[in-house]
């Protein structure tokens, strides 16, 4: 049964009434947007946002607009009840958790395009994914208005994207990226780690260490041609279907090559089985 104690609302109109009050206090006001099947990730960003702010809203919409036809939409995992239990034992303050047509009208026609930073990586697999996501964030932000929004670097692509768009169209909103949670084999949570066999699970933490090795290797001056080369060939082994692999810029993702002589991150998406992981982490001693 859905827990009765913390406050849950559907429309954007009950939304609003509630910030409209903690504005009229002069609460600072959070927001961190999820798809639901909350872990340890997303609890670690309601975490960060009770401490930048006074009042945190979590949204949980599985936003249609982010999967193609052939994606996981109807399978991904929805365990909205258990996210309520979590939510309310590390006190949200409210939940926004709207139907699908509070969000998308039947005659819905806007959609939002950041160009340059959604080319390349998840875009180039998913070329639908960054325009869905960049159209449900900004409504999300519309609709909360709230002074900081909080993303997660597990998706760093997406904060890149996010904190572009909110720029660019004058949202008027902070956009704080929060550290990546792992398990205690490296493997970064996510939800859709939900779909591994226990087999695919055992395997599954090669990624993080791949990406891992790569950003030691190139913290040691080494080339990047040779370390990618080595970790495509590390993921093959563990039974992995490489999607990209690569060296970007932090800031602006430009591809780098050669060497890492600036702030750098390693990217990589694999699917192992039927499951798409996505993993990066920050080159050690390259800015963030
Ligand atoms: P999702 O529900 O997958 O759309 O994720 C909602 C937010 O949680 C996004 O900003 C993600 O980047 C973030 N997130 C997901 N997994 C993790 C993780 N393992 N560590 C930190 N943040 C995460």
């Amino acid at each position: 049964m859905a827990s009765k104690i913390i406050k849950t609302v559907r429309t954007v109109a009950e939304l609003r009434t509630i910030i409209a009050d903690w504005r009229k206090t002069g609460h600072k006001i959070i927001l961190v947007p999820t798809m639901g099947a909350l872990h340890e990730g997303h609890l670690s960003l309601v975490r960060l946002a009770k401490e930048i702010g006074d009042r945190v809203v979590v949204s949980i919409f599985v936003n249609p607009a982010q999967f193609a036809p052939n994606e996981d939409f109807g399978s991904y995992p929805r365990t909205f009840d258990g996210d309520l239990d979590k939510l309310h034992e590390i006190s949200t303050d409210l939940v926004f958790a709207p139907p699908r047509d509070e969000v998308y009208p039947p005659d819905f026609s806007t959609h939002i395009t950041v160009e340059g930073l959604s080319d390349g990586l998840c875009g180039t697999s998913r070329p639908h994914f960054f325009g869905g996501v960049a159209t449900v964030v900004a409504k999300l932000l519309n609709q909360c208005r709230p002074d900081v929004a909080i993303f997660g670097d597990k998706d760093y692509q997406q904060l890149l994207v996010i904190r572009r768009m909110a720029r660019d169209l004058d949202l008027g909103v902070e956009i704080v990226g929060g550290p990546i949670v792992r398990e205690k084999d490296g493997l970064a949570m996510s939800s859709r780690n939900a779909y591994l066999t226990a087999n695919e699970r055992e395997r599954a933490p090669q990624l993080h260490l791949t990406i891992e090795e790569i950003a030691e290797g190139l913290a040691d001056g080494k080339s990047i041609k040779p370390l990618l080369d080595e970790g495509h060939a590390r993921l093959k082994e563990a039974g992995f279907d490489v999607d990209y692999l690569e060296v970007r810029n932090a800031e602006n993702l430009a591809p780098i090559d050669g060497q890492v002589q600036e702030s750098a991150r390693v990217f990589a998406a694999a699917m192992l089985g039927k499951t798409r992981l996505i993993d990066n982490v920050a080159v050690p001693g390259s800015n963030r």
